[in-house]
């Protein structure tokens, strides 16, 4: 009996873990990025639409979407831990580096592919709850149906019996896109430059809101690589973050108005 109650046991203390680190990060990162933002109203990427009004919505479908990004965590882990998938490389300060890019890659690949997936006509009815957005917030990077989380967030169970990706590079990669997320739906520009234009792999918060106003295009979640390689990225992409380079004034911490300059 106790055969089977311990990996469960094993299994349900990782997925709580996992679960109650990840909630404490999205309250962490949505708050953060939501206090930045009532600071830099200028930095709004789409200047006449504010999504704010869907938060409490957008919260609660992120308590069950966490929930099932979290079991994907769990289940890799929990299945290296049995010994069901590849016995994981050892963590150096050498390796460290190369396997965390190597990561972002694998998970970049996979959720480009289950995005186009969701955003055809048969999967479309799954991911139309994550479009509602259309002015994306802080807090709506989680909020999406069960079907759409367990498509796109699958890669941290698969990538387990791919390549022997430490624990702790899974857990890295997995926290990275909860802050990737968050910067990503802000729905406020901070990182408009040359490296998140072509021919850098490398994109904005912009990218990913722009999927969200004409949602034809940028697919990817990381980097903007894949669209380019399959064609998918906006035209107009690299032209308008190149516009807005020069647009914004610098960064403001305080709730205060910025001086007016003397008549
Ligand atoms: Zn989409
Ligand atoms: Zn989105």
């Amino acid at each position: 009996m106790t055969a089977h109650i311990d990996p469960l046991l094993t299994f349900l203390a990782i997925l709580g873990a996992v679960y109650g680190v990840t909630v404490a990060l999205y309250f962490v990162y949505g708050l953060a990025m939501s206090w930045l933002n009532d600071r830099n109203p200028e930095r709004r990427i789409q200047k006449g639409r504010d999504g704010k009004k869907r938060m409490w919505v957008e919260i609660r479908q992120s308590m069950i979407s966490i929930l099932v990004t979290s079991t994907s965590v769990a289940f890799g882990l929990f299945a290296q831990h049995m010994g069901w998938a590849w016995t994981p490389w050892t963590l150096t300060w050498w390796n460290a580096l190369p396997l965390f890019l190597l990561c972002m890659v694998v998970s970049d690949l996979w959720f480009y592919a289950a995005h186009r997936l969701l955003h055809t006509k048969l999967f479309y009815r799954h991911h139309a709850w994550h479009h509602r957005s259309v002015a994306p917030t802080a807090w709506s990077h989680d909020s999406m149906t069960v079907v759409d989380t367990a498509l796109s967030q699958a890669h941290h169970t698969l990538m387990v019996f791919l390549i022997p990706f430490p624990p702790l590079i899974i857990l890295a990669n997995r926290a990275y896109d909860q802050i990737n997320g968050t910067f990503g739906h802000a729905g406020f520009e901070y990182f408009a430059s040359p490296t998140a234009r072509f021919p850098s792999p490398f994109l904005c918060a912009f990218f990913h809101d722009q999927h969200h106003s004409e949602f034809r295009f940028n697919y990817g979640n990381y980097f903007s690589f894949w669209d380019r390689v399959f064609g998918t990225i906006a035209p107009d992409y690299d032209s308008r973050v190149k516009g807005m380079e020069g647009e914004h004034p610098p960064l403001h911490f305080s709730a205060e108005k910025p001086a007016q300059p003397a008549e």
